[in-house]
C-alpha cells in the first residue's frame, strides 16, 4: 500500500517522501479513505501509531480542493489536543506535510504570552491547532470565533478527560457549527468517552489499530524488582549494563523528577525534567537538549510526556511505576515508533507490586525478570524482614526467571556491593 494508493495528492506524497513515510500506517490506511470521503470518524489507536497523519493528510487534502475553488475567511480546521507539547507537534506535522500547499495554520497554548498568538491569527489562518484553556481564553476575548469551522478534531481524548478538559471541550463544541465533519481520537474508550463521541459525532466509522492491550510489539520489556532506595543505583547499572546513552525516564510525580534530576546530574549523567510546574521555555529547552543528544535522559511525568515525540527512541525506562495500567502501555509506546525496535525496563520496588500486577494483566502476564545488584543499603536490615524476603531475595533458586507471574523474585545471583550513588 502506498499513499498514492490512499489517493493523496502529489504535493503531500512529495513532502511525505521528505519525511522518509514509504507507506501508510494502518490507522491512516484505515482512516484517510473515510475521512476523504467526509466521513466522522472515531479513531481508537495509541499515540505513535501515526494518528496525526491519519487526520492532518485529509485536513491538507480537503481543503488544498477547497481554496482551488473558493478563497473564504475565518478558521476551518480546529484541533484539540490536551498538551502544549502535543500541540507543537502536530503544528509541525501540518508544516512538515503541508510544505508544497498552501494551507496556513497556527498553533496556540497556555503558559506564554498570547501576543504572538493573536498576531498569527490576525494574519488569517485556515486550521488552529489548540489547547483547551487558551482557545477558550482567547474565544472568551473575542479574538477566536468558531462559526466557519468546518472540520474539528479531538485528539487523544482519554487525555483530555483525565487532564479535567471536560467542561471546557463541552463549552467549545457549542460554538461548533452543527454541520461540521469530526474526528475523534482516544487510545481507551471508557464510557464516559464513549458518550461524549456519541453526543458529537453523526454516523461516524470506528477505526481500531491496536487495543489498550496490545502494545506495540516491537517493544522489548523487562522489570527489575528493587526496593525504592535502590532505584537510583539501579538506573546507573542498567545504563552501563545496556549501554543506555538515551532515554525517556518516567517518574510518577514532578517532584519525583525533580529529586531524580538532581540525583543524576550529582554523579555526572546530564537529565533534564519535563513536567507541569515547568515554565514553556524550560520544557522547550529540556526537549531541545533531549532531541539534539546533549541530554542524555530526560526525565518526565506521565502527563508532560505527552507529545514528546522524537524519533526512534530506544530506550524507555520506568523508574516509577505508574498507578493506571494503561498509562503504562502509553508510555512504552513512546518507543518502538512506527515499526522500529525499542525497549522499556521497569522498576518495581515493594510498595508498587499491586501496580505491576494490574500492567501484567493488562499485557496478558508475560514481561522477561531482569536480575539486578544486591544492593548494600542501611535499610537492609529492614529489607530482611520476612515479607521483604520472598519479594527481593527467593529462598529458592528459580529455574528460568522469564515470566513474572511465575517468579515475581527474579533472579538470586549476587552482585559486589556496589558504591553508593549519592552521598
Ligand atoms: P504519531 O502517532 O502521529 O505521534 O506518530 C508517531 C511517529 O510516527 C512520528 O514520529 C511520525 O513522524 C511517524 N510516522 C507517522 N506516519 C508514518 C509513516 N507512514 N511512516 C513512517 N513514519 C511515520
Amino acid at each position: 500500500m502506498t499513499f498514492e494508493n490512499l489517493n493523496i495528492i502529489e504535493p503531500l506524497c512529495r513532502a511525505l517522501k521528505q519525511k522518509g513515510y514509504t507507506s501508510p500506517s494502518p490507522i491512516q490506511e484505515k482512516s484517510i479513505p473515510y475521512i476523504l470521503q467526509g466521513k466522522d470518524v472515531f479513531g481508537c489507536a495509541q499515540t505513535g501509531t501515526g494518528k496525526t497523519a491519519a487526520f492532518a493528510l485529509p485536513i491538507l487534502q480537503l481543503f488544498h480542493a477547497k481554496q482551488l475553488i473558493r478563497k473564504s475567511f475565518g478558521i476551518k480546521a480546529l484541533i484539540l489536543a490536551p498538551t502544549r507539547e502535543l500541540a507543537i507537534q502536530i503544528g509541525q506535522s501540518f508544516s512538515d506535510y503541508g510544505k508544497n500547499l498552501n494551507i496556513k495554520h497556527t498553533v496556540i497554548f497556555g503558559g506564554v504570552s498570547q501576543h504572538h498568538q493573536i498576531k498569527a491569527l490576525d494574519s488569517g489562518i485556515d486550521v488552529l491547532i489548540a489547547t483547551p484553556g487558551r482557545l477558550l481564553d482567547l474565544m472568551n476575548q473575542g479574538i477566536i470565533k468558531l462559526h466557519t469551522v468546518e472540520f474539528f478534531v479531538l485528539d487523544e481524548v482519554d487525555r483530555m478527560l483525565d487532564m479535567g478538559f471536560i467542561r471546557d471541550i463541552q463549552r467549545i463544541i457549542t460554538k461548533l457549527p452543527p454541520k461540521r465533519q469530526t474526528v475523534f481520537f482516544s487510545a481507551t474508550v471508557p464510557p464516559e468517552i464513549r458518550k461524549l463521541a456519541d453526543g458529537l459525532l453523526q454516523n461516524p466509522v470506528a477505526v481500531q489499530v491496536a487495543t489498550i492491550s496490545a502494545p506495540a510489539e516491537a517493544v522489548k520489556q523487562s522489570v527489575y524488582y528493587v526496593e525504592k532506595q535502590d532505584k537510583k543505583d539501579l538506573l546507573k547499572f542498567v545504563l552501563e549494563k545496556e549501554k543506555i546513552d538515551h532515554a525517556l525516564v518516567f517518574t510518577r510525580t514532578k517532584h519525583g523528577a525533580d529529586k531524580l534530576v538532581k540525583d543524576l546530574v550529582k554523579v555526572g549523567i546530564k537529565a533534564e525534567a519535563i513536567h507541569g510546574n515547568k515554565s514553556q521555555n524550560a520544557r522547550q529547552r529540556a526537549l531541545e537538549g533531549f532531541k539534539n543528544r546533549t541530554v542524555r535522559l530526560l526525565i518526565a511525568t506521565d502527563i508532560a510526556s505527552r507529545g514528546i515525540d522524537v524519533d526512534k527512541l530506544s530506550h524507555v525506562i520506568n523508574y516509577e511505576l505508574p498507578e493506571v495500567a494503561e498509562t503504562y502501555i502509553h508510555r512504552i509506546g513512546r518507543t518502538g515508533r512506527a515499526g522500529a525496535g525499542g525497549t522499556a525496563i521497569s522498576f518495581c520496588a515493594s510498595e508498587e507490586k499491586a501496580y505491576f500486577k494490574d500492567i501484567l494483566k493488562l499485557l496478558g502476564n508475560k514481561m522477561d525478570v531482569m536480575e539486578g545488584p544486591a544492593f548494600n543499603n542501611p535499610r537492609k536490615a529492614e529489607a530482611e524482614r520476612p515479607e521483604r524476603r520472598s519479594f527481593n531475595r527467593p529462598a529458592k533458586k528459580p529455574d528460568s526467571g522469564t515470566a513474572a507471574n511465575k517468579n515475581p523474585a527474579g533472579g538470586s545471583k549476587r552482585f559486589p556491593p556496589r558504591r553508593k550513588f549519592s552521598s
